[in-house]
């Protein structure tokens, strides 16, 4: 490549995504220019200190100004107010994308903010980790990993050319759909797994009769991979549930529906129906292993751990 794919970058919001985004941009000089906006004056300092931007600017808007890139990398239900502040600023043939986990939401919220003139092309990188925050970040986070694009109908597709250009740079592997698919997918895959991670970390800790120091000192038998889950940040999390109402309540439906079956196959001591069930299960994680998206490393890789 000769030069850098866009002359500034603007981040705005600087957690977990935006300082992976800007380890993957500098592992590759993808950007002339980082600069970033972040809600306090403390992720500004700490994103300074670190290095993930050259400049931190106070307002949405000062550090849109000048940027042909502009990505939205705070939580999903901040975006539609953080795009009316910094709309006015935003430069001709400039493109502004997000990362957010729901993407319908991310085009009604977003999409009637940017000017004409101005490309926008939603996104979601499928990749993360429990961690929050400027310090959580890393350059490899999206290698491998898929991110797709769902750019609303008669989108440039120069401008989303470019942007798939970047993300496969950044190490993704990109793919475009219509934001209704995308949160219909991502409601079995990820939004519903984390509810259920959810709610089986709070049930744990509700009961009484399991003290604290036993749940702890038991977890590897299964628990502790969903605490992991659980520990994910409460506000993204809220903002997606609030956000994919819809497609989480069908998910919800469906999966009720078969833990009754396996209820029942419980409760009628009924062997034949779970062993089924969970072979059809394990072929799926299988399937996950054989597409790159895991390792089969026996516990998640994570080596001898004292249980
Ligand atoms: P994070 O680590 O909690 O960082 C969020 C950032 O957004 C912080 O810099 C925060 O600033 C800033 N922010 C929050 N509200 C803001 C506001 N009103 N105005 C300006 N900045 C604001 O979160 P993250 O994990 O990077 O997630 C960010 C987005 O990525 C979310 O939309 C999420 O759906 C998406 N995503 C996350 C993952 C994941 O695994 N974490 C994976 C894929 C996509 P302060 O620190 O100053 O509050």
């Amino acid at each position: 490549m000769t030069g850098p794919m866009f002359k500034q970058v603007a981040l705005i919001g600087i957690g977990l995504i935006g300082s992976s985004l800007s380890h993957a941009m500098r592992r590759k000089g993808l950007a002339g220019r980082i600069v970033g906006h972040a809600r306090t004056a403390a992720t500004r300092a700490k994103a300074l200190e670190l290095g993930l931007i050259a400049q931190a600017f106070d307002t949405p808007a000062a550090a849109a100004t000048g940027s042909d890139l502009v990505i939205l990398c705070a939580p999903v239900g901040a975006c539609g107010a953080l795009a009316a502040s910094f709309a006015d600023a935003l430069m001709p043939g400039a493109i502004v994308t997000d990362v957010g986990g729901v993407k319908g939401s991310i085009v009604r919220d977003v999409g009637p903010h940017i000017p004409k003139g101005v490309h926008f092309v939603p996104g979601h990188p499928v990749a993360g980790t429990e961690k929050s925050g400027p310090e959580s970040g890393f350059a490899s986070l999206f290698d491998g990993r898929w991110c797709i694009l769902t750019p609303p109908e008669g989108t440039d597709a120069a401008a989303i050319a470019k942007l798939k250009a970047f993300w496969e740079a950044c190490g993704s592997v990109v793919e475009i759909m219509t934001p209704d698919h995308h949160d219909m997918v991502l409601a079995i895959t990820s939004h519903l797994p984390h509810l259920i991670a959810y709610n089986i970390v709070g049930t744990a800790d509700d009961l009484q009769t399991v003290t604290q120091s036993e749940v702890i000192k038991f977890s590897a038998g299964g628990f502790r991979d969903f605490t992991r889950i659980a520990a994910s940040d409460p506000v993204m999390w809220r903002d997606v549930f609030l956000n994919n109402k819809d497609a989480v309540l069908e998910m919800l439906g469906r999966f009720n529906e078969d833990l009754a079956v396996l209820q029942k196959a419980v409760r009628w001591g009924d062997g034949e129906t779970l062993e089924k069930f969970f072979t059809r299960t394990r072929a799926i994680r299988r399937g996950i292993i054989t597409a790159g998206q895991d390792t089969a490393a026996p516990d998640f890789g994570r080596g001898q751990t004292k249980s």
